[in-house]
């Protein structure tokens, strides 16, 4: 037997995910909502490897199935094309509710769809958690914190964000998740933990996403100029994605409900990334400048104390160890399959 069955909901049965110190771990059933998507697969494949049961829910709107097709087989694996927008009725013991757009470019394709997807989404997601006691981890972003006005930003910053702009469908969508999932807990006693998230980069990003590192990785890979929007001194801190999903595990397990920044510190400015692309793929790529654009925060750092004190988490891999990761991933896409890199 893989695992043994929980009676979710039952009383003590029912730990959130909590393993009683001395006893063997049992396989946990963990839905992971975006599980197709860039981060959801890492995160999949590393409970997958734990010995968990893992329930994928994705729509495909930025997920693809080749992220997750390599557990296909797996018996403790389970694949469901589903909208979170709409309600869900499965038996688990954590939720890591990831489901949501997060390239600017997607967000803002569809902006009141991108709310719907954080409200009622992450509503009808901490509704399934209340109803069987399951542990509920939200996936928040440095959005909320917009423009910041205090740098870096520490987890006690309300923020600046403009609630009538262009990115307000996120930044605001992913401020009212965290609202509801703080309600959830103080109203219905649910288990929580909300991440905020700093730009992460890696293998299995979207390669025409719009997001900065994609794209001139994308661009350099295929001779073609690195767009730097605006004068290029905006900065980004730049997350390697196996430090994100070691920090949300360790953040799920824990005991803190957060939120807790999860970022790596290393900022670099737009020109400095294009610089680092430079040297790792071609010394020769040209750079070209496009406006920005609108509401484009200026600065973002997160301040990692909080999660290094309470988590003993920071992230390990700097910017130039893990871009050539990436990059030989997107070679193999690109230039390896011709399917793909039509699309
Ligand atoms: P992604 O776009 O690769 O993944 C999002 C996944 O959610 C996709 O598989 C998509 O198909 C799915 N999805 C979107 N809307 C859905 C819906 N209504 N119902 C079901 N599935 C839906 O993005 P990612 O980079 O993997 O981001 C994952 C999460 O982390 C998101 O919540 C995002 O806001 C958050 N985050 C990411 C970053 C980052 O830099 N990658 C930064 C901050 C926050
Ligand atoms: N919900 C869900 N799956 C469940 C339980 C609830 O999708 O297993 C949805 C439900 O449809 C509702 C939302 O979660 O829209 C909030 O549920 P809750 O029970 O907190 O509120 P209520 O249904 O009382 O409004
Ligand atoms: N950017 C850029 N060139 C691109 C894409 C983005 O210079 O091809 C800039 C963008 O203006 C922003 C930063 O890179 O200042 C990060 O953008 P991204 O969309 O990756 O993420 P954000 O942090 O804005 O959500």
């Amino acid at each position: 037997k893989l695992y043994e069955p929980r009676m979710a909901g039952f009383g003590s049965m029912n730990s959130g995910g909590k393993i009683p110190l001395g006893l063997k771990r049992k396989g946990l059933r963990i839905v992971v909502t975006g599980g197709a998507g860039f981060v959801g697969s890492h995160l999949v494949d590393r409970l997958i490897e734990r010995g968990d049961s893992v329930i994928v829910v994705d729509n495909f709107f930025t997920g693809r199935k080749e992220n997750v097709m390599h557990h296909f087989k797996n018996p403790r694996f389970e694949l469901i094309r589903h909208d979170v927008v709409e309600p869900l009725l499965l038996e688990v013991d954590q939720i890591y509710h990831l489901a949501c757009p997060a390239s600017p470019v997607h967000y803002k394709h569809n902006p009141v769809k991108t709310i719907k997807t954080n409200v009622v989404g992450t509503l009808n997601m901490l509704g399934l958690a209340k109803r069987v006691g399951a542990r509920f981890l939200l996936t928040s972003t440095s959005e909320v914190y917009g423009d910041p006005l205090q740098h870096p930003q520490v987890e006690t910053y309300w923020g600046n964000v403009n609630p009538i702009g262009v990115r307000s469908c996120y930044d605001e969508g992913k401020r009212t998740a965290e609202t509801l999932t703080m309600d959830y807990h103080r109203g219905a006693g649910v288990e929580v933990r909300i991440a905020r998230i700093f730009n992460t980069y890696g293998p299995r990003m979207c390669i025409d996403d719009g997001r900065v590192v994609s794209n001139f990785v994308a661009q350099a890979l295929r001779k073609e100029p690195l767009t730097v929007y605006g004068d290029g001194k905006q900065t980004r801190s730049f997350q390697y994605v196996s430090d994100l999903v070691e920090g949300l595990m360790r953040l799920m397990e824990g005991e803190h409900v957060g939120p807790f920044n999860l970022g790596n510190p290393g900022e670099f400015t737009m020109l400095e990334l294009a610089q680092v692309v430079q040297e790792t793929i071609d010394p020769n790529a040209r750079i070209e400048f496009r406006p920005n654009t609108e509401d484009d925060p200026h600065k973002r750092k997160p301040d990692i104390t909080k999660a290094k004190d309470m988590l003993g988490w920071e992230p390990k891999i700097s910017l130039r160890k893990g871009l050539p990761l990436m990059v030989s991933d997107f070679r193999q896409r690109i230039f390896g399959d011709h399917n793909e890199a039509s699309t």
